[in-house]
């Protein structure tokens, strides 16, 4: 099976006084392409650690982080960047867009930075635009969208790099209720469509059924991973 995110083992130590914490203890966890799987827990319990290495943003004290096949614990620095560039797309709770900047150029600047021609980009962001739903505010400024509007443009400019893995941390917390059901349909839709392997850490349990699987951390291991969706019963 095709399995862009695989954790084996990985354990994330932090230095605590004499002792040390383990935010992340021997997890394993092999996501498939097209898989949709929610991360909830309490706080503390090692979610955002989870991103972060499999992001490749820390280097896990020990385990094996596997990217679209690429053996990340291996690679030094330089690869490492080249690799999330790449391969990897992040949408945190904030959007962190740029003032000045249109939705669709948000979106290019995403693709310059990776070094991409101009005119494919200028295509690509119209599409991502279209399939977020934001053809019609493409020339908006950050200010003049919508909290809905502006995590649109993140998942859209996640998008760019045409990654394999996409990580997302509490994409809803600064929305309201009926905005964040259609921002996680959203991100079921985009995980279907571009076929990634998507980690969507969530406190809202009411949207988990969107998703195909659900992984509950607890001190720094999970502790459970189901199917996000009662298997149907028969009725008689
Ligand atoms: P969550 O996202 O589930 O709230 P985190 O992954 O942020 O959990 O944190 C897991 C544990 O690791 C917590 O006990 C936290 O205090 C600790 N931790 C996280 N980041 C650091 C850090 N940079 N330095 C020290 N301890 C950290
Ligand atoms: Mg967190």
């Amino acid at each position: 099976m095709d399995t862009p995110l695989n954790l084996v083992n990985v354990t994330l130590e932090y230095p605590d006084g004499d002792t040390t914490l383990k935010a992340l203890d021997s997890v394993n966890l092999a996501l498939g392409a097209g898989e949709f799987l929610a991360l909830v827990g309490p706080s503390g319990s090692g979610k955002s650690s989870m991103l972060a290495v499999s992001a490749a943003l820390i280097r896990p004290t020990s385990g094996v982080v596997t990217i679209d096949g690429q053996e990340a614990t291996g690679l030094r620095d330089a690869e490492l960047t080249a690799l999330r560039r790449e391969r990897i797309g992040i949408i945190f709770q904030q959007p962190n867009l740029l003032p000045s900047l249109t939705a669709a150029e948000q979106l290019l600047l995403a693709d310059h930075l990776r070094g991409k021609p101009l005119a494919a980009a200028r295509t690509r962001a119209a599409e991502l635009l279209d399939v977020v739903g934001l053809g019609a505010v493409r020339d908006k400024r950050p200010h003049q969208l919508s909290g809905g509007q502006r995590q649109r443009v993140n998942i859209a400019r996640a998008l760019m790099g045409r990654p394999k893995v996409l990580l997302v941390d509490e994409p809803t917390a600064a929305l309201d209720h009926e905005r964040s059901g259609a921002i996680v349909r959203l991100l079921r839709e985009v995980t279907d469509e571009f076929n990634v392997a998507t980690v969507m850490v969530t406190h809202d349990t009411e949207f988990v059924p969107m998703t195909d699987l659900v992984a509950s951390m607890r001190d720094g291991r999970i502790s459970a991973l189901q199917p996000a969706k009662a298997p149907s019963r028969a009725s008689s």
